[in-house]
C-alpha cells in the first residue's frame, strides 16, 4: 500500500490506484488477526472517504493542493497560484531586466498579467517562503511592473498548431471564456465568443470598478485575445438570441464552453425589499460601468455584506456623491471576506462600518426611508468555519437611509437553462465532472458558473483547463492533452 501511496505523491499514480488502495485497506482491516493490522488501514480509508478529490487531483492534475508532496511542488508560490504561474522564473527574468521574456512565461498560464498585476488577491504571496523571514516578496506588484513595461508592445499570441478546421463556441467573455478562447485559437480552432452585454470582459469590465482596474488596461488584454483570431460577438445572449442546439446542429460548432459567470445579486429576503431604492450590488456596479451613473448626491446609502463586492459598491456610491455610506455586516471585521487592504482604504475614504448587525425589514411607504437592523451575537462555528451570527431579541433599530445595496453574494442566471440542455446544481452552479464536462456531451463549463463567485485567476485556471478538455474531446483517439505545452 505504501508503494501505491508513494507513487501518487510522486505524481506517478493512475486512477485505478484509488480502488487498489481501498481494496488493500479493506482486506487488511477485515482479515488481520491483530489489532494493529485491523486498525492501521482506518486513517487511509478515512482519507479516501473525506479527501478523495485530493487523491484525484494528485493523479489527474499532478498537483498537491496542500503543497506538501515535494515531487509535485516546485515552489509554494507556483503551487498556490490557481493557474500555476511560474513565479520564480518571471521574477528572476525581471531582476535581469528581461521583461518581455518574463511576460512570455507568465502568459503561458495567465494571459491577464496587466489585470492580475492590479487586482489579483495574490494567493502566491500568502505562501511565499520569504514571509517566514520578514515579508513575502511583492509578487503582484512586480507582475504589474513587468506587464506595464511591455504595454507599448501589443502582443500577438503565437499560433501553436495548424488550422484544425473545427469551430468552438464560448459563451461569455469574462476571464474564463477569454482564456479558453485564446488557448483554443492558439491550438488551431476557429473560436467565436458570444457575449450578452455590449462590452467584453465580464466582471473585469462591469464588476470591478474602474478606479481599481482602468478600462484601457483591460482593453489591451482583450485585444490580445482578438489578435489571436478570436471573434467576439457582443449583444448575443444565449437563451434570447440563440440556443446551443442552433450552435451545434446548424452553425457547425463542434464544442461549446459555458463561461457565463455568476451575475445575479442574491436578495436579502426581507419584507419591503421590492421598494424603489433597493438595488442589487452587482446590478448597481454593472449599471455604473455601462455608463448609467445614478446621481447619489446627498443620499444616505447602506451597503449590506462583507465581501469585495460590498466594498466596491460602497466606494463607488461614495464616488457618485453619496452623503454617507454605511456598510452593514452581520459578523465582525475579523470575519469579513473582503481583502484587508480594501477594507482599510474604504474606511480611509470615510465609509462607516456597522458590525454584528443584520437587516430585518426595509422601512418606507413607496420608496426606501430606512433599514431596520437586528444586532447579532456570534454563536457556534458553521460550515464556513466562521462563528454563526445569532439575532439578539429586542435589539432592532432603524438606520435612516435612502438607498440600499445588498451585496451578499451572486448566483448564476439559470434562465438560459431551457436552451442549453445542461444541468444546473441547486445552488445555480453548472453541474460538471472533473474534466469540466457538463451533462451534455461536447459542452464544457468554466469559471464562476462552476465555482460560484471566485476570482479572476481561478477563472483563468478553469479557462485553461476547459480548453484542454475541449481539445481532448475533439481529438479523442489521439489522447491529446496540452498539459505539457502549458509547462
Ligand atoms: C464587484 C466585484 C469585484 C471583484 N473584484 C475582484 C478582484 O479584485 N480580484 C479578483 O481576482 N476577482 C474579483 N472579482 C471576481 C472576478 O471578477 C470573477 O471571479 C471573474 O470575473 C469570473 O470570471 P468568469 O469568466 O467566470 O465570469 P464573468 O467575468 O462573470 O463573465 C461571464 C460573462 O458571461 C456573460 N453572460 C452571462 N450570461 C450569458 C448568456 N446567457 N449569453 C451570453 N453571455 C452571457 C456575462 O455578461 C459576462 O460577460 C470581483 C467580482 C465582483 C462582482
Ligand atoms: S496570478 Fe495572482 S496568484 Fe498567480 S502568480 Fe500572479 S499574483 Fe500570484
Amino acid at each position: 500500500m505504501l508503494e501505491v501511496l508513494n507513487r501518487i505523491t510522486e505524481g506517478k499514480g493512475v486512477m485505478e490506484d484509488i480502488a487498489l488502495i481501498e481494496e488493500l485497506a479493506v482486506g487488511m482491516a477485515n482479515n488481520s488477526l491483530c489489532a494493529l493490522g485491523q486498525l492501521t488501514p482506518g486513517p487511509v480509508l478515512s482519507a479516501l472517504r473525506y479527501f478523495r478529490e485530493e487523491f484525484e487531483t494528485h493523479i489527474l492534475e499532478k498537483r498537491c493542493p496542500a503543497g506538501t508532496c515535494k515531487d509535485l511542488v516546485r515552489a509554494p508560490c507556483v503551487n498556490s497560484c490557481p493557474a500555476g504561474v511560474d513565479v520564480p522564473s518571471y521574477l528572476s527574468l525581471v531582476s535581469e531586466g528581461k521583461y518581455a521574456q518574463g511576460l512570455a512565461i507568465h502568459r503561458k498560464r495567465n494571459p491577464f498579467a496587466l489585470v492580475c498585476g492590479r487586482i489579483c488577491p495574490a494567493f502566491c504571496e500568502k505562501r511565499c517562503r520569504r514571509g517566514d523571514l520578514d515579508e513575502p516578496i511583492a509578487i503582484r506588484q512586480i507582475k504589474r511592473f513587468m506587464a506595464d513595461q511591455e504595454i507599448k508592445n501589443p502582443w500577438t499570441p503565437p499560433l501553436l498548431e495548424a488550422n484544425k478546421g473545427q469551430k468552438v463556441a464560448i459563451i461569455g467573455s469574462g476571464p474564463a471564456g477569454l482564456t479558453a478562447a485564446l488557448r483554443l485559437a492558439q491550438w488551431g480552432y476557429q473560436v467565436t465568443v458570444f457575449e450578452a452585454l455590449s462590452v467584453a470582459g465580464g466582471m473585469m469590465a462591469i464588476g470591478i470598478p474602474e478606479y481599481r482596474l482602468p478600462r484601457d488596461i483591460l482593453q489591451a488584454e482583450i485585444d490580445n485575445v482578438r489578435r489571436a483570431g478570436v471573434e467576439i460577438k457582443l449583444n448575443s445572449r444565449l437563451g434570447r438570441d440563440f440556443t446551443i442546439d442552433e450552435l451545434m446542429d446548424r452553425q457547425g460548432f463542434s464544442s461549446v464552453v459555458m463561461a457565463i459567470g455568476a451575475h445575479n445579486s442574491r436578495s436579502l429576503r426581507i419584507p419591503g425589499e421590492e421598494r424603489d431604492g433597493v438595488w442589487g450590488g452587482t446590478d448597481f456596479l454593472r449599471r455604473v460601468a455601462l455608463g448609467d451613473k445614478p446621481d447619489l448626491t446627498g443620499k444616505r446609502v447602506a451597503v449590506v455584506g462583507g465581501g469585495n463586492t460590498a466594498i466596491d459598491a460602497a466606494r463607488t456610491a461614495l464616488r457618485l456623491g453619496a452623503a454617507s455610506v454605511n456598510l452593514v455586516y452581520r459578523r465582525t471585521r475579523e470575519e469579513m471576506p473582503a481583502e484587508a487592504l480594501e477594507i482599510h482604504e474604504a474606511e480611509e475614504e470615510g465609509i462607516k462600518m456597522t458590525f454584528l448587525a443584520n437587516p430585518s425589514r426595509v422601512i418606507g411607504v413607496d420608496k426606501v426611508e430606512g433599514l431596520e437592523l437586528v444586532m447579532q451575537d456570534l454563536g457556534e462555528f458553521d460550515d464556513s468555519s466562521r462563528r454563526r451570527p445569532m439575532p439578539i431579541a429586542g435589539s432592532e433599530y432603524v438606520l435612516p437611509v435612502d438607498i440600499i445595496l445588498p451585496a451578499i453574494g451572486q448566483s448564476t442566471d439559470v434562465t438560459c437553462a431551457d436552451s442549453c440542455g445542461i444541468t444546473f446544481n441547486r445552488n445555480t452552479t453548472i453541474k460538471v465532472d472533473r474534466k469540466l464536462c457538463t451533462t451534455r456531451p461536447g459542452v464544457f463549463a468554466a469559471g464562476d458558473a462552476v465555482l460560484g463567485p471566485a476570482t479572476v485567476i481561478e477563472a483563468v485556471a478553469q479557462g485553461n483547463q476547459s480548453a484542454m478538455m475541449v481539445d481532448e474531446f475533439l481529438q479523442k483517439g489521439e489522447e491529446a492533452s496540452k498539459e505539457s505545452w502549458l509547462d
